[in-house]
């Protein structure tokens, strides 16, 4: 594939992000890394070869076929299914080894009499208990939490491997909030106080996600799970400012950067309009340069008015519409310091070239860094560099 719009990931970074992540645990401490949605569109392949030669031994998908395309590329670490398998896709987590998060009596006993006919005696299957402790999704309520795991460690296959509660406000650092997840990381030690009463071990238990890892360590438990700060974003208000301002300085660097090239300089006079819509028009003699990316890439339409690329050294502005294939940048005339098949940055690590990050084009676009890069699409190849 020779197509000028890429996204190259900088593997150095990746590994820098996770031992960073890998120090801020006290020790024993496990680490899960999230490489759902293709590693929030990083390539989960390499992503997990990368994490599991640091030593990670927990990668979290969010779909089966993310897992088995994982155990096809040689993916030997515990793979942890964020999201319910259902029923039709029961054979495929018993014979991939995925373990998957289960609440609820009748689902549990779905699972187990399926585990029934797929299993011989004394084979046993992992899973994971699911508590619900304010994100208002998936789980049991604490208090059921007990109950529950004994139905697991009655069947004849399960084995309750861990439970797992989810963070609603974690990363907002308003005081209710604050004391919501307070609230939420009691009711999951309790729900896993109703498991021991019972007992039964729970396994590796795990609460915090990247806003919990960096802004509540007490909150740890037995593991905790990376997404976002593993690719070199800080989580809405855990910024790194705020945490240097509490004197916890977290340092992580963006993975990936989207690029393309000029593919041609147009040039108009004053007074034409650029792109659909006319929303644009020549205020003087200028010169275009055309990008060959656009929505269909994951370079949202809504990014324009107000993005910026970078072309050598400097930014320039989108102008008009982005289009589903291409978009126009106004370079002003005569401009010597951008020429035909220059290379373009549209965000990036500082290392790239690029002056924006995808935090940048999050809030022109009025939504969160994650949104912004599992927003590039497949036809977007992913470059190891
Ligand atoms: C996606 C996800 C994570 C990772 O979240 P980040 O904010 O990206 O760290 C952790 N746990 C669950 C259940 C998730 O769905």
């Amino acid at each position: 594939m020779n197509r000028c719009t890429k996204a190259i990931i900088y593997k150095d970074n990746l590994e820098y992000n996770i031992k960073q992540i890998l120090k801020v645990l006290a020790p024993g401490t496990k680490l899960c890394i999230a490489v759902k949605a293709d590693s929030y569109g990083h390539n989960a392949l390499l992503t997990s070869q990368i994490a599991e030669k640091l030593g990670v031994d927990y990668l979290a998908i969010a779909t089966v076929d993310e897992g088995i395309e994982l155990r096809k590329g040689g993916i030997k670490a515990n793979l942890l299914l964020l999201s319910l398998a259902i029923p039709q896709e029961f054979n495929e987590i018993f014979e991939y080894e995925i373990t998957p998060l289960v609440f609820g009596k009748e689902y549990i006993n779905l699972i187990s009499d399926a585990a029934n006919k797929y299993f011989k005696k004394d084979e046993t299957f992992n899973v994971q208990l699911a508590v619900d402790t304010g994100m208002g999704r998936i789980g049991c309520y604490p208090e059921e939490a007990g109950e529950e795991a004994l139905i697991i460690e009655q069947s004849d296959h399960l084995v309750l491997s861990g439970m797992c509660t989810h963070f609603a406000v974690s990363d907002s650092l308003n005081k209710k909030n604050q004391e919501f997840t307070q609230e939420q990381y009691t009711a999951f030690r309790n729900a896993v106080n109703f498991v021991k009463d019972k007992g039964i071990d729970p396994g590796i238990c795990s609460c915090a996600a990247s806003a919990a890892i960096l802004n509540n360590p007490d909150m740890h438990f037995n593991m905790v799970r990376s997404g976002i700060i593993t690719y070199g974003y800080y989580p809405d208000e855990i910024t790194k400012d705020y945490l240097k301002s509490i004197k916890k300085d977290f340092d992580i660097k963006p993975v990936l950067a989207f690029e393309t090239q000029v593919v041609a300089i147009r040039h108009f006079p004053k007074g034409k309009s650029i792109s659909y819509g006319r929303t644009y028009v020549c205020k003087e003699d200028t010169d275009i340069a055309v990008l060959p990316v656009g929505y269909a890439d994951g370079l949202l339409r809504r990014f324009s008015p107000g993005l910026e690329v970078t072309i050598n050294g400097k930014n320039y502005p989108v102008c008009g519409r982005i289009c589903m294939d291409q978009c126009m940048v106004d370079i002003g005339k005569n401009n010597p310091d951008v020429k035909l098949w220059d290379k373009v940055l549209i965000f990036g690590p500082k290392e790239s070239g690029a002056l924006n990050d995808a935090e940048a084009l999050a809030k022109l676009g009025n939504t969160i860094s994650y949104e912004v890069l599992t927003s590039l699409t497949k036809r977007v190849e992913r470059v190891i560099q």
